[in-house]
């Protein structure tokens, strides 16, 4: 190759990767039923939207919840061998490039507060304060630090990961803590494992509606399709270690009865 051919085709890789950079995504990848493809670039992302003082303060457990992390221990957690080793700071846990964690106790239809918080900026895109929380160990709401970080919109935080965005950005910047209070629905199967009704998921982030009762086309998956694979009716909660030091606190659970009492026959 001649001197300015390699000059120019350098030249292309850099103009290749700050396209990448403004508009990170795929334009390669299947096509969701919505019409957008898996972290397709092209979906636009959603608006930001200040949160405001709303929801500063963490929202204390009620009486019927289930602590699974008041700041003093791991014991409701576990690794993926063994004992959970993240590392306890400032009331809080922090990810430490150990492997995901999961809660030892499992749940099934729930609803789960916790908080999370990014480390000052590294990185870019999905490389930036990653991490995620994960029903039945498998279907994420994606944890990612968002504030002024372009990725794609089906992988920015609070995002059903790979399936549908937050209907608006309400991040706060690193170094502050973010809110979540989600709804689990979990999905129901036949006996001959094919599904009977899918998962669906609310996420309220720092105050803001931003997923109402979404279905979840499947496992969370990447670069692909998700697809249903039959469990039971409880499964773990787990955390994502992704390599970025992402603190949480502040997390409880209380499982959801959807069954209402029926009137008397008479
Ligand atoms: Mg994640």
């Amino acid at each position: 190759m001649s001197r300015i051919a390699l000059l120019v085709s350098f030249a292309a890789l850099l103009q290749l990767g700050t396209a990448q950079e403004k508009n990170p995504g795929y334009t390669d990848t299947p096509v969701l039923p919505d019409g957008f493809r898996v972290h397709d670039a092209n979906r636009p992302r959603p608006k930001v939207v200040d949160p405001g003082p709303a929801q500063k303060e963490p929202g204390k457990a009620p009486k019927d919840a289930t602590v699974l992390f008041d700041g003093s221990n791991l014991d409701a957690w576990q690794g993926r061998k063994g004992a959970a080793k993240w590392k306890l700071v400032d009331g809080a846990m922090e990810v430490t490039k150990t492997g995901d964690i999961r809660t030892k106790q499992e749940f099934g239809d729930c609803q789960l507060h916790i908080e999370w918080m990014a480390p000052p900026p590294k990185g870019h895109s999905q490389g930036r304060g990653n991490s995620g929380v994960f029903f039945f160990g498998r279907y994420e709401v994606q944890v990612l630090d968002s504030y002024n970080n372009p990725t794609y919109a089906d992988g920015q935080a609070a995002a059903l990961y790979g399936q549908k965005p937050p209907l608006v950005n309400a991040t706060r910047p690193p170094g502050q803590w973010n809110v979540y209070d989600i709804v689990f629905i979990a999905p129901r199967f036949h006996d001959d494992g094919s599904v009977k009704s899918r998962a669906r998921v609310t996420v309220i982030h720092n105050g803001i509606a931003v997923q109402l009762d979404e279905e979840l086309l499947g496992a969370t998956s990447h670069k692909s399709l998700p697809k249903y694979r039959a469990h039971g009716p409880k499964g773990p909660i787990k955390l994502q270690d992704h390599g970025n030091p992402m603190r949480f606190r502040n997390i409880w659970v209380r499982p959801i009865n959807l069954d209402r009492p029926k009137p008397e026959s008479k």
